[in-house]
């Protein structure tokens, strides 16, 4: 297939925001691409090779990509730097560039999806001290036979700055339309989705046999399955009201989730976000499989660290000391852990999705052994508010966040935050009733002690249903110098020169970053805004959502991913509560 064609839907793609728009042009180039090459396709097009959770990664600087387009195009690397400078866009600055080069060349070839997707994956395969070099060398001659618009296109996919605003469910309608004939058969594809992490396997699978591949698509090990999340509430009476009498109550343990995926002798350890975490927990791999009794399982747990000598759970932080590259096995005897199952997805050929939560706790009791390391998080069936009250408080001189609410005969939901599983935590009392986790987009400079560093920071939430980081706030409150140094230390490798189009801010930051970083932020209320832009025109025509009194708890949301923050939609819906008990609270004033 030519790679022409793909070129040609992201220009058009990029020249719009409207999903329908951007639909149709998706539904145009699936009709069009050999069955064999869609999942390729829909890989590059979220500037990828494969699913995130294989971690292959192209991991191209910049610097390297313009060391290309001056080889190819014979252009001075100063020439290259001073055309992105200007038009702030790298992949139209290679265009330009290439453009003066092919007015004086002929094109030996067309390039075809294939060879472009071929050249990437090497490249993403290349190590070693030689491999900068090759890489260039890689990307040049890809350069030498596209067509200015096409290199532009493979220069934005390398340096992952193809900003499309796609979103996964995006891709899905369009597949949905494309193959099935119908948006209506999203759900099913959604679904296949969310238990396999992997939208290319998806799409080939429709493609090729239609939506009958679809309906038989299942959970297999070392496939992780989208995580399901959980809904706040503020009170046990709220929980009861949702869940009725009677329900499970278990430890909201403070740590990292873990999804075991396990066959035999081979374990890979995921993270909520779907990362291959392996590495972070040897002990995890060394000690578990003595603890299951099973030849093959997809298991969840939280990982928490503990005081060996107490037995104690500790913060979350503690943890977070494990995630370095180098030095593991230091952090793993520094910061000993416990893991603590909570679900199991899958058994020996078997999913256990669509069991009910009773039925699934029962088999994980069997299926545990617990000793010192491994252990069953704690868990009692609720009758009244009491149990509730008396539990989270137990939880909660225990070291743990909350409790988890869940729904006796709740199926496991993938990929889903819904009401089978309700989430309480020991701030529900004041306030928001929870944190949220937010997007760091911007910052602006600080005055007296903070002068040099970030005063503030601007920050988002996700609307995932335009795919952008809409600001919420500006928060200075809540930092420590040290957390003020770890900020600059971590930010100053996102910062970008442009805006990232994906954001969205009435104000204007000192300085920009790529919207990657999440961190945890606490509120006193929502608030209408003038200014921001979350939720925009949602409550009211011409205003947004913004938090009042943010403060920054102290915890980066390294495990999170920017699409796992709080949503548009969350604070949508923390708004209309907080909207109703001051409503409640009135009405209690006037009776
Ligand atoms: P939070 O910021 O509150 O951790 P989240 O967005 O990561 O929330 P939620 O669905 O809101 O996800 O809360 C569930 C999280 O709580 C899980 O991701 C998991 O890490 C953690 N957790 C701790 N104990 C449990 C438990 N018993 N059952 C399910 N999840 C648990």
């Amino acid at each position: 297939m030519k790679f022409s064609l793909v070129a040609e839907t992201l220009k058009f793609m990029e020249g719009t925001t409207k999903r329908l728009e951007l639909t149709k042009y998706l539904v145009d180039l699936f009709k069009i691409t050999p069955p064999e090459i869609i999942s390729h396709v829909v890989y590059l097009l979220q500037g990828k090779l494969r699913p995130d959770h294989e971690g292959i990664e192209m991991g191209i600087a910049e610097k390297i990509a313009i060391k290309a387009i001056s080889k190819s195009a014979g252009v001075p690397i100063k020439k290259i730097q001073q055309e992105y400078n200007k038009l702030g866009d790298f992949g139209q600055a290679a265009s330009k560039i290439l453009e003066q080069k092919t007015q004086t060349t002929f094109l030996t070839q067309d390039i075809t999806v294939e060879r472009v997707y071929d050249t990437l994956y090497k490249i993403a395969e290349l190590k070693g001290a030689r491999s900068q070099d090759m890489k260039m060398k890689y990307i040049s001659s890809l350069l030498n036979d596209a067509t200015p618009i096409e290199a532009g296109f493979i220069l934005k996919i390398i340096t992952n700055s193809l900003r499309l605003g796609i979103a996964d469910f995006t891709i899905l309608d369009s597949l949905a339309i494309a193959f099935t004939g119908t948006k209506e058969n999203r759900g099913m594809l959604e679904h296949a989705y969310n238990v396999s992490s992997d939208l290319g396997k998806v799409a080939s699978a429709v493609a090729k046999n239609g939506i009958e591949a679809i309906k038989n698509f299942q959970v297999a090990v070392f496939s992780p399955v989208r995580p399901m999340l959980a809904e706040r509430v503020k009170s046990p009476q709220e929980a009861h009201e949702k869940m009725g009498a009677e329900f499970a109550a278990e430890y909201k343990l403070d740590g990292e989730r873990v999804q075991v995926h396990l066959q035999g002798e081979k374990i890979i350890l995921y993270s909520r976000s779907l990362e291959n975490i392996t590495n972070y927990y040897p002990d995890i791999v060394e000690k578990i499989s003595r603890a299951i009794n099973a030849k093959e399982v997809i298991l969840e747990a939280e990982a928490v660290a503990i005081n060996e000598d107490s037995g104690e759970f500790l913060a979350f932080q503690e943890l977070m000391h494990r995630r370095r590259k180098y030095g593991v096995t230091k952090a793993v005897s520094q910061y000993p852990i416990t893991v603590n199952f909570f679900d199991v997805m899958f058994v020996d050929s078997k999913s256990c999705l669509n069991l009910s939560y009773k039925e699934r706790r029962k088999m994980l009791e069997k299926l545990v052994k617990e000793d010192t390391f491994a252990k069953l998080v704690p868990m009692i069936i609720v009758k009244n508010d009491n149990d509730v009250e008396d539990f989270l408080e137990n939880a909660i001189n225990a070291g743990c966040e909350g409790l988890m609410l869940k729904q006796l005969d709740g199926i496991y939901k993938a990929g889903a935050r819904g009401s089978n599983w309700l989430k309480i935590k020991r701030e529900y009392r004041n306030e928001l009733g929870d944190s949220l986790d937010l997007v760091v987009i911007g910052a602006f400079y600080g005055r007296g002690r903070r002068t040099g560093k970030y005063g503030a920071l601007l920050l988002g939430t996700y609307n995932n249903e335009t795919d952008t980081f809409p600001s919420i706030c500006k928060v200075g409150t809540g930092f420590t110098d040290e957390s003020l140094d770890q900020f600059y230390q971590i930010l100053s490798d996102k910062i970008t020169i442009k805006k990232n189009p994906r954001i969205e801010s009435g104000l204007e930051a000192d300085v920009w970053f790529e919207p990657e970083v999440v961190i945890e932020i606490v509120a006193s209320e929502i608030t209408l805004s003038p200014i921001h832009k979350t939720a925009m025109d949602t409550i009211r025509k011409g205003s947004g959502l913004a938090l009042r009194f943010p403060k920054f708890t102290g915890r980066i949301r390294l495990e999170k991913t920017p699409e796992n923050a709080t949503t548009d939609q969350e604070i949508i819906s923390l708004y209309n509560g907080q909207k109703r008990a001051v409503q409640e609270e009135k009405k209690q004033n006037y009776l």
